[in-house]
């Protein structure tokens, strides 16, 4: 398999982003994003930007890196636990003891907790989690600070607060005849920890792209109404496939007074949904699929519901990573088939089945642009650090942040069909 890494050195052309190519140390210089974390999280010290990075590990070869990779996750054995993203490049995935979607991860990480560090190739959102869950004496490592997440940028605590000042204002916080909350806040897990930390006191929940549905039947049995933040397709796409009318959802901008809505559009709302969306998935297109199904008679379309509603409608399929790579497991030798997600799990997938026709829907090649900046070269020094006995770029989630985030975390998990 040519990693997307080497396709996009060879054609800059090739990708979305035509800084990617212009490589790593470059590339993080001018981080497109901002954190994607809770502004609450005490930051290392010093805060090492990838520019500081030191420049032995900027000019090593990538066969010098993954060979002190080797040795030092040799050397520190059961101490250490690397996990890899789904989304993740190869040159960093090979190297991880687990792979899956951030859930997956934090969860992964739980079965290792003799391990004092675990090091999140993913980005901050996930690393927060990371911490939130793993045992008081763990560290969680993020080896590029500047790894954090579009979709989980766009709802920040301040402005999801005066969004729940200006709800609670026009809806009031006594509970109907059925003793149902005027509002539930739902927090999809791509966000930060301050916003699950919201949840948790606002007697909202975390939901994943696998188990939104139950989530939001979890809410309504809470609430008459659900404030989904951060992503706005999630929750439309789940809420529609529930059956509630896109006329009982409406959209909350930040910026304007009471999200743009009237005050009847929200008190007869569902699901109000924040303007948030992945800017790797939004890319994804109905045209992408007509043309897929043009140029491929009989191939199988699925997609991931942080896609436009139009294109998860078009397709054969939606759901979370999981469920694509189930989906994939599932289909037979020879079948075709044209997957909207991420296309480093994509180029994955079809390396592990070549008997198959598997590719990305979209034409350019458009990596979490995040993600991608855990290089090798960071996992080296993260873990060299580690060796000599340093913790490098250390997540930690403020303890009272953690606290009132387990709480939303927890109540999922109950919410979970057993
Ligand atoms: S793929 Fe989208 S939602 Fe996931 S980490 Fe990247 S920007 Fe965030």
């Amino acid at each position: 398999m040519t990693s997307v890494q080497t396709v996009i050195a060879a054609d800059p052309e090739a990708s979305c982003d035509a800084d990617l190519a212009a490589g790593p140390w470059v590339f993080d210089l001018t981080p497109g994003y901002g954190p994607g974390a809770s502004e609450r999280d005490t930051l290392p010290e010093p805060v090492v930007r990838p520019d500081q990075l030191p420049a032995a590990y900027q000019r090593m070869d990538e066969a010098e890196l993954h060979a002190r990779i080797r040795a030092a996750k040799e050397t520190l054995g059961d101490r250490l636990v690397v996990l890899g993203h789904f989304y993740q490049r190869d040159e960093v995935v090979q190297h991880a003891d687990f792979v899956g979607d951030s859930f997956q991860l934090a969860n992964a990480a739980l079965t290792r907790p003799d391990a004092e560090a675990i090091v999140f190739c993913g980005v901050h959102f996930m690393a927060e989690t990371a911490d939130i869950l793993s045992g008081p004496d763990q560290h969680v490592v993020l080896p590029n600070l500047a790894a954090g997440c579009s979709m989980a940028d766009m709802a920040d605590e301040e402005s999801v607060e005066a969004a729940w000042e200006e709800l609670t204002d026009l809806l009031g916080t006594e509970p109907d005849a059925d003793g149902r909350q005027p509002v539930v806040p739902v927090t999809y897990m791509n966000s930060s920890a301050a916003l699950k930390a919201f949840c948790g006191r606002h007697g909202g929940i975390v939901c994943t792209s696998s188990n939104a549905a139950t989530v939001l039947e979890w809410a309504f049995e809470r609430g008459q109404r659900v404030l989904f933040f951060p992503d706005q397709h999630l929750g439309r796409n789940t809420a529609k496939a529930m059956g509630i009318g896109l006329d009982r959802m409406p959209m909350w901008d930040p910026a304007r007074f009471l999200g743009g809505n009237s005050e009847q559009a929200l008190q007869d709302a569902a699901v109000i949904l924040w303007h948030g969306f992945c800017s790797v998935h939004r890319r994804f297109s109905v045209a992408q699929i007509e043309r897929a199904r043009r140029e491929h008679p009989g191939v199988k379309v699925v997609v991931h519901p942080e896609c436009p509603m139009p294109v998860v409608d078009a397709a054969d399929a939606a759901g979370s990573t999981d469920f694509i790579q189930k989906f994939v497991a599932a289909s037979s030798p020879g079948d075709v088939i044209a997957i909207g997600t991420e296309v480093n799990l994509v180029n994955r997938l079809a390396a592990e089945h070549p008997d198959r026709t598997i590719f990305c829907l979209d034409p350019v090649i458009c990596p979490c642009s995040t993600m991608y900046r855990i290089h090798p070269g960071y996992l080296a020094w993260v873990l060299d650090g580690l060796v000599a006995g340093e913790v490098r770029n250390e997540i930690v989630v403020d303890a009272g942040v953690a606290a009132e985030a387990r709480v939303a975390l927890e109540r999922m998990l109950a919410a979970l069909p057993r």
